[in-house]
């Protein structure tokens, strides 16, 4: 194993000022919390931390990384924790190191691709900062280089994992050597035949030509000497894994896939690399539509480098990249060399990208938000931002668009849970349903029976599955409650007038206003698409009562003695329309009840109280208040859209008061003077139909009456 000194060493050659007891106490704090662990190889468990650290010195990381990396397996496999990490090395390496451990819990679901794809953005969208998947990246490199001690179906697990996930996201990342190396290495275990069978053709092809690199590459230096250019030329066999991956694609042997070599030139400027590719297309033929300049047009993640494939007399074709040093610097280190750093400095390559810009070119699309710039001032990685990945309690991820809520969450598990979803937990911590979810969360949500889906949640949804589930749960019980209202509204309507609303009367309506049937019908009066006074004119054409039969207040009420005085009882707030009673009270007249009032149980013995009355028929004036108890979402002009609702209905708003307010909702009652059980009727249905209502009720005070109605049972 590498010695702290040597480690040190590593990093001090590039870093001269690196902090030396920093790498120092990670490395003994390691040891310790590994000590007694082992690798399956038999080797002590802590030589796997180190040997990582040192793969990231070969890309000349900062301190923060390579202390990460010592420590990238404490939280997870010893008994040290984030807080104790932090206490020691900082709040920096405290999160680096908890971010490795939060993509190393991740699992891999399927091996599909489409899923592999996803796993990568979700990997992205993980790591709030690059350098963790710098070191993810090393950790399984370093694994992959030791995997023949593992068992053989771990090896094959582990391999395609590799090719599926990490080599795609290092040469994403721009790091062409690692996805080089990864590939490699799980080809190895995924198809050992086919690796050997193209290194046996190399070895062949090798005794055929000869030193074909050695060739080629003095005739390219000797080529650009003629232009005076001073170049370094390097040539390779391409590794097996690509030269199997064309094969696959092209559907053709080795014998007949030309382009197996590779050569780079890396010239001191800019100008010498066109100057260079002048000279190469001079001596050789270019093979058209494989030319790509990618200094005037660089990659997202820095790539620079111009590719061009030419072919020699034989036929025989190479491709050839040219770019200079500092180009080729980010090639090899890809977005890591934003952290690099060169005799003692973070290093001034032109071309290295800051990776917070190359993360905005890439979320330029989705990103339009005010907070764009702080985005940008942060190192922070949050790829694919139009996407936020939570995870179940079990730990499965759920993908949802970002802004989604607990609500949409629980509507993607599944509708059942959604629908009876009455609370969530985020991390283990209670939160409204309204929060906006963050990536890497855990979520859990708490049903209960009997909950249905409330009119606000509308507003709190934001996937179109939960929009969709929520609207057809509210339609279904609507319908079931206008019926409801509507054969309550045809009863007293027809009663009103002396009639009966049976179910021939009903059909004999509904077929007279060319509706389907008498359910509709109902349905539609319900919901005060239709006048219970149309339904009785349809009829009894000559009994539906006047408009303009105005009748006195003092006359509203039929059934009292002459100059008897009466009150509606502040309990029930009986209205035109409603069956009501009248109960006397010595020197205070009659108060008129709701025929339901519960307060009427306290004079149940007493029936002399009691007198048979009944609202008089024809339109009374909007006098009646009612209380209403409601229950809004707490956005911007709801309250204003309410009492506008209410003023086109004719009906006034006589008191307001507010009785909750929670962050998310307000409850209020509201006091509305009515003309009657159809006016009061259509002002709740629109209030119903208001998405940000979440609930509409009148309001039964039975206390209100009692004291009264008590003391007079007690005489
Ligand atoms: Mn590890």
């Amino acid at each position: 194993m590498i010695a702290a000194e040597d480690l040190i060493a590593l990093v001090r050659n590039y870093n001269p000022r690196t902090n030396a007891d920093l790498i120092s106490a990670a490395f003994d704090y390691g040891r310790e919390m590994h000590e007694g662990q082992f690798r399956k190889s038999g080797e002590p468990y802590f030589t796997h931390p180190v040997a990582v650290a040192a793969i990231l010195t070969e890309q000349q990381l900062d301190d923060a990384t390579i202390v990460t990396a010592l420590l990238h397996d404490t939280i997870e496999d010893t008994r040290s924790t984030y807080s104790e990490v932090q206490a020691r090395f900082g709040t920096e390496i405290a999160d680096l190191v908890d971010g490795v451990t939060k993509l190393t819990n991740l699992q891999l679901a399927s091996s599909e691709t489409k899923q592999a794809e996803n796993f990568r953005k979700l990997f992205m969208a993980m790591s709030r900062d690059l350098r963790v998947i710098l070191v993810k990246l090393a950790d399984r490199l370093h694994n992959m280089r030791t995997i023949r001690a593992m068992k053989p179906d771990k090896q094959v697990q582990k391999a395609r994992e590799t090719m599926e996930i990490y080599a795609p996201l290092a040469g994403r990342m721009g790091m062409q050597w690692m996805r080089d190396e990864l590939e490699d290495l799980s080809f190895r275990v995924l198809n050992p035949e086919g690796r050997t069978s193209i290194m046996r053709r190399f070895i062949t092809l090798q005794k055929e030509a000869g030193d074909v690199i050695h060739r080629i590459t003095s005739d390219m230096i000797h080529e650009l000497e003629k232009v005076g250019i001073e170049a370094e030329v390097f040539g390779r066999a391409k590794k097996p894994y690509s030269i199997w991956r064309k094969m696959q694609e092209k559907q053709i042997g080795f014998s007949r896939l030309s382009d197996i070599y590779g050569f780079r030139v890396i010239t001191r400027t800019e100008a010498e690399c066109y100057a260079a590719l002048g000279a190469i297309h001079q001596r050789w033929r270019a093979v058209p539509g494989r030319f790509k300049d990618y200094i005037s047009q660089p990659k997202s993640n820095g790539y620079r480098s111009i590719h061009t494939t030419v072919s020699g007399r034989d036929g025989k074709r190479v491709e050839v990249q040219i770019r200079t040093r500092q180009m080729h610097d980010v090639a090899e280190t890809g977005v890591a060399a934003h952290w690099s750093y060169r005799d003692g400095v973070r290093s001034e390559n032109p071309f290295a990208v800051d990776p917070a810009k190359w993360i905005a070119s890439l979320t330029e699309q989705f990103d339009g938000e005010d907070d764009h710039h702080e985005f940008m001032e942060a190192v922070k990685l949050e790829m694919y931002s139009d996407q936020v990945f939570c995870f179940t309690p079990k730990g499965d991820v759920v993908k949802l668009p970002k802004g989604a809520t607990p609500l949409d969450y629980a509507y993607q598990i599944h509708t059942r849970i959604g629908s009876a979803c009455v609370g969530a937990k985020v991390d283990g911590i209670r939160v409204p349903l309204w929060t906006r979810l963050k990536n890497g969360q855990s979520v859990e949500i708490i049903t209960a029976e009997g909950q249905t889906p409330q009119a606000t949640w509308l507003d709190i949804a934001r996937t179109g599955k939960a929009k969709t589930a929520i609207r057809r749960a509210l339609r279904e019980a609507n319908k079931e409650r206008y019926a409801r209202l509507g054969h309550e509204l045809a009863r007293s309507a027809f009663e009103s007038v002396g009639k009966k609303a049976t179910d021939k009367v009903l059909e004999k309506a509904a077929s007279r206003l060319r509706l389907e049937d008498a359910e509709t019908l109902l349905a539609r009066l319900g919901s005060a698409e239709l006048s219970a006074r149309a339904v009785v004119e349809a009829v009894y054409p000559d009994l539906a009562p006047r408009d303009t039969a105005e009748v006195e207040l003092k006359r509203a009420v039929l059934g009292l003695a002459h100059g008897q005085g009466f009150e509606r009882a502040r309990c029930c707030q009986p209205l035109p329309g409603e069956r009501i009673v009248g109960i006397t009270h010595r020197g205070q007249g009659v108060m008129v009840h709701a025929i339901d009032c519960a307060a009427l149980a306290a004079v149940e013995d007493q029936p002399d109280r009691w007198l048979d009355l009944h609202w008089a028929e024809g339109s009374h004036p909007p006098v009646y208040t009612v209380s209403l108890d409601l229950t809004i979402g707490n956005d911007a002009g709801v309250l204003g859209r309410i009492c506008t609702l209410i003023g086109e209905r004719k009906a006034n708003i006589s008191d307001l008061q507010f009785v909750d307010r929670k962050p998310d909702f307000y409850r209020l009652l509201m006091d509305v003077d009515l003309r009657n059980a159809e006016h009061l009727h259509s002002v709740v249905s629109a209030l119903d139909a208001e998405s940000n209502v979440a609930s509409v009720d009148r309001r039964r005070m039975p206390d209100l009456a009692a004291p009264d109605d008590t003391a007079a049972a007690a005489e």
